[in-house]
């Protein structure tokens, strides 16, 4: 038995057998690729599910991370830290928002817009039944009140009863949104361009209709950036295609690459209502160890030009992703932005088929919902990286 083999059968007795997961055990990454524990190479498209903007060993980030493992990783809350004073002051200036809340991760950012968005209304009339709209389709995480959020029944059924009072509406549909909101209505939250459940950007109607809305009735505008946002749609934020601002916008994923770390941000308005201290906490959240980690992020975005990077590499993803349509048949529709793609395939096609198939052919893919495979690779990808997965996956297709 190869040693790959022998630890994929201890992890599957000792591990909560909670994903499918591909036979494959990842080892250690180089720019763009990944190797397996045999050493086989892999071009890597999928960046830890848009983690890894900056995909593998950068050799600035990783230093600045080890001086800081040196220095001191945690501390407290109760304390203050000079790299979440620098990662909160050059977050406010790329969102345009005024307040940030360092968090561990996306569906603990989403606990916190939630929180927030519930006690704005409170400070304003006093009642506790008010209402969040949501969208049919979305994903905002695993936890509960993440979990009462997302737009698939499925995933939340077995785990009733959600948090209470939340209404589902469609996504890039005004009218259905309007419908669902009523007097108690907090916050409407959506991501801006939805990730899991098929890579679907907002239409621009829709979100500017929803900030209308917002504005008109003093409702939040809550958009998850979890998965499109830190440069992956080709603006640091996607919200910014849309000549938008949110009240409230969530972080993480790219945020860290790789190190666990997510944040809120909120405008000082909603700072000013809403949560005071008492409301909120985390032990980790926030600490130098993690908020080292965004410093070195922005630091490279900034010096690699990342943001240029993605909107080249991304136009010429797509154009290749239009011509793949062509060829295949079985292709029903091409859509993204930037680096965060999808491809649509028959209803018959399982996506995650595809991407163990590609998996054997040494690229690394993942679905998003039942037939789109989601294309999201590390930022740093190279046009010369955009023809090589295309072959692959034509190998792929013709197999
Ligand atoms: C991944 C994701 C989350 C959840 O983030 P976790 O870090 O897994 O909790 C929330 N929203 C969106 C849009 C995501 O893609």
């Amino acid at each position: 038995m190869s040693k790959m083999t022998e630890l994929i059968d201890q992890a599957e007795q000792d591990l909560l057998h909670t994903y499918n997961r591909f036979q494959v055990v990842f080892d250690h990454g180089e720019g763009v690729r990944l190797y397996d524990t045999e050493g086989k190479e892999y071009l890597d498209f999928c960046a830890g599910i848009a983690v890894h903007a900056l995909g593998y060993g950068n050799e600035e980030y990783k230093s600045a991370l080890k001086d800081q493992i040196d220095k001191i990783t945690h501390t407290s809350n109760y304390y203050y830290n000079e790299p979440a004073i620098k990662a909160a002051a050059s977050l406010k200036e790329i969102t345009g928002l005024d307040r940030v809340f360092f968090t561990n991760s996306g569906a603990e950012a989403i606990e916190g817009a939630i929180k927030t968005a519930r006690k704005y209304a409170y400070l304003k009339d006093g009642t506790t039944d008010h209402e969040i709209v949501a969208m049919e389709h979305s994903f905002h995480g695993r936890t509960m009140g993440a979990l009462s959020i997302t737009g698939t029944k499925s995933y939340r059924d077995p785990f009733l009863p959600m948090i209470g009072n939340i209404k589902y509406a469609d996504y890039n549909d005004l009218e259905s949104v309007k419908e669902k909101i009523s007097d108690k209505t907090c916050a409407i939250v959506l991501e801006t361009v939805q990730g899991e459940g098929g890579i679907h950007p907002a239409d621009k109607d829709f979100i500017k209709g929803i900030r209308e809305i917002c504005n008109e009735k003093d409702i939040l505008m809550i958009l998850d950036e979890i998965q499109c946002g830190m440069g992956r749609s080709g603006k640091m934020f996607a919200y910014e295609h849309y000549g938008v601002k949110p009240d409230i916008v969530t972080l993480a994923k790219g945020l860290g690459c790789g190190v666990p770390v997510g944040a809120f941000l909120m405008t000082e308005k909603v700072a000013d209502n809403s949560l005071k201290a008492g409301d909120h906490g985390t032990t980790y959240g926030g600490n130098p160890f993690a908020t080292a980690a965004i410093n070195a992020v922005l630091d490279q975005f900034k010096k690699l030009s990342v943001l240029k990077n993605v909107n080249e590499v991304g136009d010429y993803l797509e154009k290749k992703l239009l011509e793949l349509k062509e060829r295949y048949s079985c292709i029903k529709d091409v859509r993204g932005l930037g680096l965060i793609r999808g491809i649509e395939f028959d209803q018959d096609i399982k996506a995650s088929d595809l991407c163990g198939k590609a998996l054997e052919k040494g690229l690394v893919v993942v679905s998003a919902s039942g037939n789109v495979m989601r294309l999201v690779p590390p930022l740093v990808i190279k046009k010369e990286h955009v023809d090589e997965m295309v072959k692959k996956l034509e190998e792929c297709l013709n197999s």
